[in-house]
């Protein structure tokens, strides 16, 4: 995968067509002071090595020490995001990567509110063969967590996978609730679940999550579909890592990242 706009940017840095430059990290979806920064970079270390610091910047700790690290299991995971991101098949794939490292998964349908989100991860469940806790539409996303996590207390290796409903930012009293469930789950770590394609947007994403809920790291998701790469650049600007990559519709399509697997798309 080669993403041309960004490389086209660095042409134009390097010959230095700043405007230019700027007009085609804006239409890959780089965020403006990301962009303002990158011109810096460039200038004074090369494109080869400010893309590699951007993109090391998002290397994520091993999740399998942050999970043996913790004393008590479960190990606790909530998925956000906006509806369509794709957080609920992230989500199961996630917990099939997991179950192959010999994990034990638990899924938690908290989203009670949309009609098809419990059906949808139980059909998840199902295919992959994995324990989903009991929910209903209308019920209090807390106590659904209260009660999963309850029933994991202690089982060796377990990680509860916890789904949540899509929403925007703005919408408070849903926003309310979901720092509810934040307070009663308290996650071990808080995972957005960011679209590959979103372009300047994620700026908004993640800055009203990060201040309702608290964001620990991100899953990009469809990067097969993804040409422009901008959204890496523009989440380096938060120092915090990106756990997972998603790329396709299938249950394998997704991987931990790793930054130096990245570098060749951008330089
Ligand atoms: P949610 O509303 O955030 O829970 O989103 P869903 O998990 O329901 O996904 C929304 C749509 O995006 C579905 O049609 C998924 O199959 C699709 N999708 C999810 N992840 C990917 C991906 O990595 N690549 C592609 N091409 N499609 C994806």
């Amino acid at each position: 995968m080669k993403f041309d706009s960004v490389r086209r940017a660095f042409s134009k840095l390097l010959e230095n067509d700043e405007l230019s430059a700027r007009q085609l990290f804006l239409s890959a979806g780089v965020a403006v002071d990301v962009s303002e920064e990158l011109a810096q970079e460039v200038k004074k270390v090369g494109v080869s090595t400010a893309v590699q610091e951007r993109l090391k910047s998002l290397e994520p700790p091993s999740l399998d020490d942050l999970i043996s690290k913790k004393e008590r299991p479960p190990y606790v995971i909530v998925f956000f995001g906006v509806n369509g991101v794709g957080k609920t098949t992230a989500v199961a794939k996630v917990a099939r990567l997991l179950s192959k490292k010999r994990y034990a998964p638990f899924l938690v349908p908290a989203d009670t509110y949309r009609a098809g989100a419990i059906e949808q991860l139980s059909m998840h469940a199902k295919a992959l063969g994995l324990p989903i806790a009991n929910s209903r539409y209308g019920a209090d996303p807390a106590s659904i967590v209260f009660d999963a996590s309850k029933r994991l207390r202690g089982v060796a290796r377990s990680v509860l996978l916890i789904d949540t409903a899509g929403r925007t930012e703005v919408d408070k009293n849903l926003m309310d609730e979901m720092k509810k469930l934040v307070r009663v789950a308290s996650p071990d770590l808080r995972l957005l679940v960011l679209d590959a394609l979103t372009g300047n947007d994620v700026l908004r994403q993640v800055d009203g999550y990060g201040a309702a809920v608290g964001v620990d790291g991100f899953v990009v998701t469809k990067l097969d579909a993804d040409k422009k790469g901008g959204i890496f650049l523009t989440l380096s600007r938060y120092r915090k890592p990106v756990f997972f990559v998603s790329f396709g519709q299938d249950y394998d399509s997704l991987e931990e990242f790793k930054a130096q697997d990245w570098v060749s798309a951008y330089s």
